[in-house]
Parts: structure tokens; C-alpha cells; sequence
């Protein structure tokens, strides 16, 4: 276990980011963790899996009516995902602004989307778009017993005592 300082306000926020299977096929899974490591989030939970289309009709539910929909789900089920929870200060915030605008064509240069990725349908990274959605989202990828407590050295250097 460790300590947390409680004058930092949701130091203990998670968020499900997932490296879907084109980032996964190009290689990315390094750069991508790398970038929420130095960033200074804690990875409390990290597994590849091939998902069922059980599951990601569920983590898709808002966009069941969508005409993309078919070919979303033929997409994240092409192959091998990283599923990760991250921990930290404004996580979920933090991470939609480091993976940048769903659509490439929008997403800011120094993004993941904006550095990896060209077309929406192929967009490299999930993040959870909400504090809500991302408990939602971590119950629904992993198992309880799955996410690690642990506590990193740099902690006070990246909050203050
Ligand atoms: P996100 O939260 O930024 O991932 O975006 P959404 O929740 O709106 O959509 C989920 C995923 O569906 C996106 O990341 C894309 O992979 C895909 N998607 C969204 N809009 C479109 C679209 O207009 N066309 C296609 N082909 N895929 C889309
Ligand atoms: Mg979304």
C-alpha cells in the first residue's frame, strides 16, 4: 500500500486506455505506454487480449446506431488489444488531450492520433471520454483482482508531499 497526500484532489482518478489492434500491428504499443509513463501516470493494470464482439458491443453501446458501427467492431476485433488502466491527477482529462481528436485529420501534432494515425477508422488509441464512462470502462476490461496497488518512487517529485 502507500500513502496519499489528500490535499491533492483525485490523485486516485483512473482511466481505460486501450492500444487498439492497428496500433498494436504497427508496432506502437512502446511509444504509446511511454508517453503516459513520462507524462508521470501510474500503469496500475496492462494484458493483450482478443476481444469478443459480446464485449465490445458493450463498450460501444452509444454507437450501436451508428453507420460505422459493423465495420468498428470488425476493426477491434482484427486482432490483439493492449487494455491498460492508468492512475493519476485529471487522468481521464489528460489522456483524451494526450490521444487528441478522435478524427487524425483534427488531432494536434505532439497527439498520439496527430503523430500515429491518418484515417478515423483507424485511429491507434482508446481513452475513456469521461470519469464515469472510465469506471465503466475498467470494470468492464478488467477484473478487480487484475489491478495493482503499488506505489512508484517518484511520487513526491511528481506530487508534492
Ligand atoms: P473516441 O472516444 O475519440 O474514440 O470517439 P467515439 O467514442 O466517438 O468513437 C469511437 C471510435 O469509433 C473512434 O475512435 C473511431 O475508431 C470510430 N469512429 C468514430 N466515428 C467514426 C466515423 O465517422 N467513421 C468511422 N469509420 N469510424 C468512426
Ligand atoms: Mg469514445
Amino acid at each position: 500500500s502507500y500513502t496519499v497526500n489528500p490535499d491533492i484532489p483525485g490523485i486516485r482518478e483512473q482511466t481505460f486506455i486501450a492500444v487498439k489492434p492497428d496500433g498494436v500491428q504497427r508496432r506502437l504499443i512502446g511509444q504509446i505506454v511511454q508517453r503516459f509513463e513520462q507524462r508521470g501516470f501510474r500503469l496500475v493494470g496492462l494484458k493483450m487480449v482478443q476481444v469478443s464482439e459480446e464485449l465490445l458491443s458493450q463498450h460501444y453501446a452509444c454507437l450501436h446506431r451508428k453507420p460505422f458501427y459493423p465495420s468498428l467492431l470488425r476493426y477491434m476485433t482484427s486482432g490483439p488489444i493492449i487494455a491498460m488502466v492508468w492512475e493519476g491527477h485529471n487522468v481521464v482529462r489528460s489522456s483524451r488531450m494526450l490521444v487528441g481528436e478522435t478524427n487524425p485529420a483534427e488531432a494536434a501534432p505532439g497527439t498520439l492520433r496527430g503523430d500515429f494515425s491518418v484515417h478515423i477508422s483507424r485511429n491507434v488509441v482508446h481513452a475513456s471520454d469521461s470519469v464515469e464512462v472510465a469506471k465503466k470502462e475498467i470494470a468492464l476490461w478488467f477484473q478487480r483482482s487484475e489491478l495493482i496497488e503499488w506505489e512508484t518512487c517518484d511520487h513526491g517529485s511528481i506530487y508534492h508531499p
